[in-house]
């Protein structure tokens, strides 16, 4: 990953699931400071934009003297941006079979279009809304894909059945002790022991709850 604030992104690499997946050798992430791959005394990673207009651009020339460095393991090169292709459970599934993937941080009003046409580079976004800078996309992206990692996840959490893992379809609610909270019970037919009844009740309640909170995922089997 490359970045001009390393620091960013350093705490949640060390902690929970990416901090677990690093210290078992699953997951090797990589944090490198782009201003290494500038040449000039103030280290500057940005200029004015060309036509005008407020803010700066990020140069291309220390974006491709980094990635050109890691040859000939950049594997997909990633450029964290909100105009990409936005990043869904299928392109996570994607990613995650890869064996590199290089991830490019933006800031400011963004990256020089030469650094999407010329290295090359996909843009992803993680939704439509915009952050001031790629490093939290990033990790976002990496946990997403490291979830999907073999060996990352334990049996007793299992993913095969997270939101947009079978189809368009959201997980179902979850409950757990105390059986009755604040006067609201947990469904009885959780608490029945009837498997059975329970796959079809949690199948119910995910195709319910995905109406009620994404009706754009609504697809004809749950009709
Ligand atoms: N002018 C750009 C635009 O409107 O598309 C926004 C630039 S944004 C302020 C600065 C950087 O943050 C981007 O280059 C990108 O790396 C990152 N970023 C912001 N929002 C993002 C999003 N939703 N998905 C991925 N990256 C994002």
């Amino acid at each position: 990953m490359f970045t001009i604030f390393p620091a960013v992104v350093k705490g949640p690499l060390s902690e929970s699931l990416l901090g677990r997946a690093i210290g078992a050798g699953l997951l090797d992430v990589r944090v490198h400071d782009l201003r290494e791959w500038t040449r000039d005394r103030h280290r500057s990673v940005d200029d004015a934009p060309f036509g005008g207009g407020p803010g700066m651009v990020m140069k291309p020339e220390p974006f491709f003297a980094a990635v050109e460095s890691l040859d000939p393991e950049r594997g997909r090169v990633i450029l964290t941006s909100p105009a990409g292709r936005l990043l869904d459970q299928a392109l996570v599934r994607e990613l995650s079979s890869e064996g590199h993937l290089t991830l490019l941080c933006g800031r400011y009003e963004g990256v020089d279009e030469r650094v999407v046409d010329g290295l090359p580079a996909e843009e992803v976004s993680i939704g439509d809304y915009v952050l001031s800078g790629g490093e939290l996309p990033a990790l976002v992206l990496i946990e997403a894909v490291t979830r999907l990692v073999p060996g990352v996840i334990g049996k007793e959490a299992s993913h095969q059945h997270d939101s947009f893992s079978s189809g368009r379809l959201l997980d179902h609610p979850h409950y757990t002790r105390p059986q009755e909270f604040r006067g609201m019970p947990v469904p009885e037919v959780l608490v029945s022991g009837n498997h059975g009844e329970i796959d079809r009740w949690r199948r119910d309640a995910a195709i319910e709850k995905t109406r009620r909170n994404r009706p754009d995922l609504s697809d004809e089997r749950f009709a």
